[in-house]
Protein backbone atom coordinates (compact mmCIF):
# COMPACT_ATOMS: atom_id res chain seq x y z
CA UNK A 1 0.00 0.00 0.00
CA UNK A 2 0.99 3.75 -0.54
CA UNK A 3 1.55 3.56 3.36
CA UNK A 4 3.95 1.16 3.90
CA UNK A 5 5.95 1.92 0.60
CA UNK A 6 5.90 5.83 1.97
CA UNK A 7 10.04 6.85 2.90
CA UNK A 8 8.71 8.69 6.01
CA UNK A 9 6.37 6.40 7.62
CA UNK A 10 9.15 3.32 7.21
CA UNK A 11 11.50 5.37 9.20
CA UNK A 12 8.50 5.77 11.59
CA UNK A 13 8.41 2.45 11.76
CA UNK A 14 12.00 1.52 12.06
CA UNK A 15 12.14 4.12 14.85
CA UNK A 16 9.43 2.09 16.71
CA UNK A 17 6.04 3.44 16.02
CA UNK A 18 3.92 1.36 13.76
CA UNK A 19 2.08 2.89 11.33
CA UNK A 20 -0.45 0.31 10.05
CA UNK A 21 -3.04 0.05 12.66
CA UNK A 22 -3.11 -3.70 11.99
CA UNK A 23 0.14 -4.47 13.37
CA UNK A 24 -1.16 -2.48 17.03
CA UNK A 25 -2.25 -4.49 19.84
CA UNK A 26 -4.05 -2.06 22.51
CA UNK A 27 -4.03 -3.94 26.00
CA UNK A 28 -4.89 -3.01 29.78
CA UNK A 29 -2.79 -5.58 32.14
CA UNK A 30 -5.64 -5.91 34.78
CA UNK A 31 -4.63 -7.52 38.38
CA UNK A 32 -5.25 -7.63 42.08
CA UNK A 33 -2.55 -6.17 43.62
CA UNK A 34 0.56 -8.92 44.51
CA UNK A 35 -1.02 -11.21 41.93
CA UNK A 36 2.17 -10.82 39.63
CA UNK A 37 1.87 -8.17 37.37
CA UNK A 38 4.69 -6.35 37.83
CA UNK A 39 7.25 -9.50 37.47
CA UNK A 40 5.03 -10.38 34.48
CA UNK A 41 5.85 -7.47 32.70
CA UNK A 42 9.18 -7.39 33.49
CA UNK A 43 9.16 -11.10 32.03
CA UNK A 44 7.54 -9.62 28.89
CA UNK A 45 10.49 -7.06 29.01
CA UNK A 46 12.99 -9.34 29.06
CA UNK A 47 11.94 -11.64 26.44
CA UNK A 48 11.58 -8.52 24.18
CA UNK A 49 14.00 -6.70 25.02
CA UNK A 50 16.71 -7.59 22.15
CA UNK A 51 13.79 -6.29 19.83
CA UNK A 52 14.16 -2.81 21.20
CA UNK A 53 16.13 -0.70 18.13
CA UNK A 54 19.24 -0.89 20.16
CA UNK A 55 20.06 2.65 18.90
CA UNK A 56 17.22 3.86 20.09
CA UNK A 57 17.72 2.76 23.35
CA UNK A 58 21.03 4.68 23.65
CA UNK A 59 19.66 7.53 22.30
CA UNK A 60 16.96 7.38 24.94
CA UNK A 61 19.52 6.35 27.64
CA UNK A 62 22.00 9.43 27.36
CA UNK A 63 19.14 11.70 26.62
CA UNK A 64 18.00 10.74 30.00
CA UNK A 65 21.22 10.53 32.33
CA UNK A 66 21.91 13.73 30.39
CA UNK A 67 18.95 15.66 30.82
CA UNK A 68 17.70 14.01 33.42
CA UNK A 69 14.56 13.26 32.37
CA UNK A 70 11.95 11.01 34.37
CA UNK A 71 9.07 10.25 32.89
CA UNK A 72 6.73 7.23 34.95
CA UNK A 73 4.82 6.36 31.57
CA UNK A 74 1.87 3.62 32.56
CA UNK A 75 2.05 2.76 29.10
CA UNK A 76 5.20 0.27 28.01
CA UNK A 77 5.23 -0.54 24.33
CA UNK A 78 6.92 -3.78 23.35
CA UNK A 79 8.01 -5.64 19.64
CA UNK A 80 6.33 -8.94 19.15
CA UNK A 81 7.04 -10.48 16.29
CA UNK A 82 6.31 -7.20 13.75
CA UNK A 83 3.46 -6.09 16.43
CA UNK A 84 3.93 -3.59 18.33
CA UNK A 85 1.97 -4.56 21.64
CA UNK A 86 1.25 -1.21 23.94
CA UNK A 87 0.54 -2.59 27.26
CA UNK A 88 -1.32 -0.22 30.10
CA UNK A 89 -0.71 -0.69 33.85
CA UNK A 90 -4.31 -0.35 35.52
CA UNK A 91 -4.42 0.85 38.51
CA UNK A 92 -4.63 -1.80 41.64
CA UNK A 93 -6.88 -0.11 43.33
CA UNK A 94 -10.81 1.17 43.42
CA UNK A 95 -10.03 4.84 42.30
CA UNK A 96 -12.68 7.58 42.35
CA UNK A 97 -11.08 9.54 39.40
CA UNK A 98 -11.93 7.96 36.77
CA UNK A 99 -8.53 6.40 35.68
CA UNK A 100 -9.59 2.89 35.20
CA UNK A 101 -12.23 3.96 32.62
CA UNK A 102 -9.76 6.49 31.11
CA UNK A 103 -7.29 3.26 30.50
CA UNK A 104 -9.91 0.78 29.36
CA UNK A 105 -11.24 3.22 27.26
CA UNK A 106 -8.09 3.69 25.57
CA UNK A 107 -7.38 -0.01 24.48
CA UNK A 108 -9.02 -2.78 22.64
CA UNK A 109 -8.41 -5.91 24.96
CA UNK A 110 -6.61 -6.70 28.79
CA UNK A 111 -4.80 -9.45 30.35
CA UNK A 112 -6.31 -10.50 33.41
CA UNK A 113 -3.69 -11.82 35.82
CA UNK A 114 -5.16 -13.86 38.77
CA UNK A 115 -3.25 -15.72 41.15
CA UNK A 116 -3.94 -19.08 40.35
CA UNK A 117 -3.93 -20.17 44.28
CA UNK A 118 -6.58 -17.10 45.18
CA UNK A 119 -8.86 -16.59 42.73
CA UNK A 120 -10.26 -12.82 41.66
CA UNK A 121 -10.04 -10.58 44.78
CA UNK A 122 -11.98 -7.63 44.97
CA UNK A 123 -9.69 -5.35 43.25
CA UNK A 124 -9.56 -7.49 40.32
CA UNK A 125 -13.75 -7.42 39.64
CA UNK A 126 -13.84 -3.33 39.82
CA UNK A 127 -11.54 -2.98 37.21
CA UNK A 128 -12.80 -5.82 35.38
CA UNK A 129 -16.58 -4.33 35.27
CA UNK A 130 -15.49 -1.69 33.64
CA UNK A 131 -13.32 -3.09 31.20
CA UNK A 132 -16.50 -6.05 30.30
CA UNK A 133 -19.00 -2.60 30.46
CA UNK A 134 -16.62 -1.12 27.44
CA UNK A 135 -16.82 -4.48 25.81
CA UNK A 136 -13.61 -5.84 25.88
CA UNK A 137 -12.73 -9.80 25.96
CA UNK A 138 -10.46 -9.75 28.41
CA UNK A 139 -7.45 -13.24 28.24
CA UNK A 140 -7.27 -14.71 31.89
CA UNK A 141 -4.10 -15.36 32.95
CA UNK A 142 -3.88 -18.26 36.12
CA UNK A 143 -0.61 -17.25 37.69
CA UNK A 144 1.99 -18.73 40.57
CA UNK A 145 0.63 -22.12 38.77
CA UNK A 146 4.44 -23.38 39.71
CA UNK A 147 2.85 -23.08 43.62
CA UNK A 148 2.70 -25.83 45.49
CA UNK A 149 -0.24 -25.64 46.33
CA UNK A 150 -1.50 -24.75 42.90
CA UNK A 151 -3.22 -28.15 40.66
CA UNK A 152 -5.21 -28.45 37.68
CA UNK A 153 -8.09 -29.35 40.04
CA UNK A 154 -7.51 -25.93 41.81
CA UNK A 155 -7.15 -23.82 38.69
CA UNK A 156 -10.47 -25.44 37.13
CA UNK A 157 -12.42 -23.94 40.45
CA UNK A 158 -10.77 -20.55 40.01
CA UNK A 159 -11.81 -20.55 36.40
CA UNK A 160 -15.02 -21.50 36.71
CA UNK A 161 -15.67 -18.23 39.41
CA UNK A 162 -14.09 -15.91 37.12
CA UNK A 163 -16.85 -17.50 34.91
CA UNK A 164 -19.76 -16.71 37.51
CA UNK A 165 -17.52 -13.40 38.12
CA UNK A 166 -18.13 -12.14 34.41
CA UNK A 167 -21.44 -13.11 34.67
CA UNK A 168 -22.52 -11.08 37.26
CA UNK A 169 -20.70 -8.55 35.84
CA UNK A 170 -23.32 -8.72 32.62
CA UNK A 171 -21.16 -10.51 30.44
CA UNK A 172 -21.70 -11.31 27.30
CA UNK A 173 -21.15 -14.93 25.60
CA UNK A 174 -18.19 -13.88 23.81
CA UNK A 175 -16.95 -11.73 26.69
CA UNK A 176 -17.73 -15.16 28.78
CA UNK A 177 -15.88 -17.50 25.97
CA UNK A 178 -12.37 -16.39 27.52
CA UNK A 179 -9.14 -17.44 26.37
CA UNK A 180 -7.60 -18.95 29.34
CA UNK A 181 -3.60 -19.59 30.30
CA UNK A 182 -1.37 -20.84 33.28
CA UNK A 183 1.75 -18.85 34.00
CA UNK A 184 4.62 -18.75 36.20
CA UNK A 185 5.25 -15.11 36.20
CA UNK A 186 7.85 -15.62 38.67
CA UNK A 187 9.93 -18.87 36.36
CA UNK A 188 9.15 -17.06 33.34
CA UNK A 189 6.98 -18.77 31.18
CA UNK A 190 3.18 -19.07 29.97
CA UNK A 191 1.38 -21.82 28.95
CA UNK A 192 -2.50 -22.92 26.96
CA UNK A 193 -2.33 -25.65 28.85
CA UNK A 194 -2.40 -26.87 32.33
CA UNK A 195 1.37 -27.33 33.75
CA UNK A 196 3.54 -26.94 36.23
CA UNK A 197 6.97 -28.08 34.41
CA UNK A 198 6.88 -26.48 30.60
CA UNK A 199 9.62 -28.41 28.25
CA UNK A 200 13.18 -26.26 28.18
CA UNK A 201 12.21 -25.35 24.80
CA UNK A 202 8.40 -23.59 26.47
CA UNK A 203 9.64 -22.37 29.14
CA UNK A 204 9.06 -18.77 28.04
CA UNK A 205 6.21 -15.94 27.91
CA UNK A 206 5.73 -16.68 23.82
CA UNK A 207 2.18 -18.16 24.72
CA UNK A 208 0.63 -15.30 26.13
CA UNK A 209 2.28 -12.47 23.11
CA UNK A 210 0.59 -14.78 20.65
CA UNK A 211 -2.42 -14.76 22.09
CA UNK A 212 -2.33 -11.06 22.63
CA UNK A 213 -2.22 -10.87 19.20
CA UNK A 214 -4.46 -13.33 18.40
CA UNK A 215 -7.47 -12.43 20.73
CA UNK A 216 -7.09 -8.93 20.84
CA UNK A 217 -8.24 -7.03 17.67
CA UNK A 218 -6.10 -3.62 16.35
CA UNK A 219 -7.29 -0.40 16.72
CA UNK A 220 -9.72 0.70 14.02
CA UNK A 221 -8.62 4.18 13.40
CA UNK A 222 -7.59 6.45 9.79
CA UNK A 223 -4.34 7.15 8.93
CA UNK A 224 -6.48 9.78 6.65
CA UNK A 225 -8.28 11.68 8.80
CA UNK A 226 -6.34 14.96 10.48
CA UNK A 227 -4.81 14.24 13.47
CA UNK A 228 -6.54 14.04 17.05
CA UNK A 229 -5.84 12.30 20.09
CA UNK A 230 -8.31 11.96 23.48
CA UNK A 231 -5.64 13.18 26.19
CA UNK A 232 -5.88 10.04 28.62
CA UNK A 233 -3.11 10.60 30.78
CA UNK A 234 -0.99 13.52 31.93
CA UNK A 235 2.65 14.02 33.80
CA UNK A 236 4.74 16.51 34.51
CA UNK A 237 8.81 16.35 33.72
CA UNK A 238 10.57 19.40 34.74
CA UNK A 239 12.48 19.54 31.15
CA UNK A 240 9.73 18.74 28.90
CA UNK A 241 7.04 20.31 31.08
CA UNK A 242 3.46 18.74 30.17
CA UNK A 243 3.48 14.96 28.68
CA UNK A 244 0.16 14.32 27.62
CA UNK A 245 -0.45 10.42 26.92
CA UNK A 246 -2.94 9.00 24.95
CA UNK A 247 -4.22 6.88 21.80
CA UNK A 248 -3.96 8.62 18.58
CA UNK A 249 -8.04 8.51 16.85
CA UNK A 250 -7.03 9.18 13.70
CA UNK A 251 -4.19 10.99 11.33
CA UNK A 252 -0.67 10.97 12.13
CA UNK A 253 1.29 13.41 13.88
CA UNK A 254 4.85 14.54 13.76
CA UNK A 255 7.28 16.45 15.76
CA UNK A 256 7.32 19.82 14.52
CA UNK A 257 3.45 19.59 14.01
CA UNK A 258 1.02 22.62 14.91
CA UNK A 259 -1.67 21.32 17.10
CA UNK A 260 -3.26 23.07 19.58
CA UNK A 261 -5.72 21.72 22.63
CA UNK A 262 -9.55 21.24 22.75
CA UNK A 263 -12.19 21.22 25.02
CA UNK A 264 -16.22 20.63 24.53
CA UNK A 265 -18.41 22.36 26.35
CA UNK A 266 -22.47 22.36 26.28
CA UNK A 267 -22.40 24.68 23.55
CA UNK A 268 -19.68 23.54 21.41
CA UNK A 269 -15.67 23.44 21.78
CA UNK A 270 -13.42 25.70 23.42
CA UNK A 271 -9.65 26.31 22.24
CA UNK A 272 -7.29 25.97 24.98
CA UNK A 273 -4.11 26.74 23.53
CA UNK A 274 -2.51 26.04 20.57
CA UNK A 275 1.52 25.17 19.90
CA UNK A 276 3.54 22.58 18.44
CA UNK A 277 5.31 19.30 19.24
CA UNK A 278 8.40 19.24 20.75
CA UNK A 279 8.76 15.77 21.61
CA UNK A 280 7.10 12.79 20.27
CA UNK A 281 7.87 9.69 22.71
CA UNK A 282 6.91 6.20 23.79
CA UNK A 283 8.50 3.67 26.47
CA UNK A 284 10.06 1.02 25.02
CA UNK A 285 11.03 -1.37 27.51
CA UNK A 286 12.12 0.36 29.97
CA UNK A 287 13.53 3.71 27.82
CA UNK A 288 11.96 6.54 27.08
CA UNK A 289 12.26 6.57 23.13
CA UNK A 290 12.14 9.96 21.25
CA UNK A 291 9.96 9.12 17.82
CA UNK A 292 9.54 11.46 14.98
CA UNK A 293 5.85 10.69 14.24
CA UNK A 294 3.03 8.04 14.88
CA UNK A 295 -0.24 7.22 13.72
CA UNK A 296 -4.01 6.13 14.14
CA UNK A 297 -4.21 3.88 16.76
CA UNK A 298 -1.16 3.79 18.42
CA UNK A 299 -0.42 5.15 22.17
CA UNK A 300 2.01 8.21 22.11
CA UNK A 301 2.91 10.70 24.48
CA UNK A 302 3.02 14.25 23.55
CA UNK A 303 5.14 17.23 24.89
CA UNK A 304 4.77 20.81 24.00
CA UNK A 305 1.50 22.00 24.81
CA UNK A 306 0.99 23.15 28.81
CA UNK A 307 -2.51 23.63 29.05
CA UNK A 308 -4.65 20.67 28.22
CA UNK A 309 -5.35 18.08 30.48
CA UNK A 310 -6.88 14.98 30.78
CA UNK A 311 -10.52 14.61 28.87
CA UNK A 312 -9.03 17.26 26.42
CA UNK A 313 -8.47 16.29 22.76
CA UNK A 314 -5.11 17.72 21.26
CA UNK A 315 -5.78 17.76 17.64
CA UNK A 316 -4.22 19.25 14.50
CA UNK A 317 -4.93 22.84 14.25
CA UNK A 318 -7.94 22.43 11.27
CA UNK A 319 -9.55 20.47 13.63
CA UNK A 320 -12.81 22.28 15.55
CA UNK A 321 -14.25 19.27 16.82
CA UNK A 322 -13.92 17.65 20.05
CA UNK A 323 -13.59 14.11 21.05
CA UNK A 324 -16.28 12.72 23.97
CA UNK A 325 -14.15 11.97 27.07
CA UNK A 326 -14.76 8.29 27.23
CA UNK A 327 -16.59 8.56 30.52
CA UNK A 328 -19.50 6.06 30.48
CA UNK A 329 -21.04 6.70 33.54
CA UNK A 330 -20.98 9.37 36.09
CA UNK A 331 -18.10 8.64 38.87
CA UNK A 332 -20.36 7.17 42.29
CA UNK A 333 -18.74 6.91 45.33
CA UNK A 334 -19.71 3.41 46.90
CA UNK A 335 -18.56 2.52 50.39
CA UNK A 336 -18.47 -1.50 49.96
P1 LIG B 1 1.87 -6.96 41.60
O1 LIG B 1 1.51 -6.29 42.89
O2 LIG B 1 0.65 -7.50 40.91
O3 LIG B 1 2.70 -6.11 40.69
O4 LIG B 1 2.70 -8.27 42.00
P2 LIG B 1 4.26 -8.58 41.93
O5 LIG B 1 4.70 -8.86 40.55
O6 LIG B 1 5.00 -7.55 42.70
O7 LIG B 1 4.29 -9.97 42.71
C1 LIG B 1 3.88 -10.07 44.07
C2 LIG B 1 4.62 -11.24 44.73
O8 LIG B 1 4.26 -12.47 44.09
C3 LIG B 1 6.14 -11.13 44.61
O9 LIG B 1 6.72 -11.60 45.79
C4 LIG B 1 6.46 -12.03 43.43
O10 LIG B 1 7.76 -12.58 43.51
C5 LIG B 1 5.42 -13.12 43.58
N1 LIG B 1 5.10 -13.74 42.30
C6 LIG B 1 4.78 -13.12 41.13
N2 LIG B 1 4.55 -14.03 40.17
C7 LIG B 1 4.74 -15.24 40.73
C8 LIG B 1 4.66 -16.58 40.23
O11 LIG B 1 4.37 -16.84 39.07
N3 LIG B 1 4.91 -17.58 41.14
C9 LIG B 1 5.22 -17.35 42.44
N4 LIG B 1 5.44 -18.40 43.23
N5 LIG B 1 5.30 -16.11 42.93
C10 LIG B 1 5.07 -15.06 42.09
Amino acid sequence: SAVSTSPALSAAAAAGSSMDPSRLRNVAVIAHVDHGKTTLMDRLLRQCGAEIPHERAMDSNSLERERGITIASKVTSISWKDIELNMVDTPGHADFGGEVERVVGMVEGAVLVVDAGEGPLAQTKFVLAKALKYGLRPILLLNKVDRPSVSEETCNEVESLVFDLFANLGATEEQLDFPVLYASAKEGWASLTYTKTPADDARNMSPLLDAIVQHVPSPSASLDDPFRMLVSMMERDFYLGRILTGRIFSGVIHVGDRIHGLRGTCNGVQKIEEGKVTKLMKKMGTNIVPIDTAGAGDIVLIAGLANPSIGHTVANVEVMTALPTVVLDPPTISMT
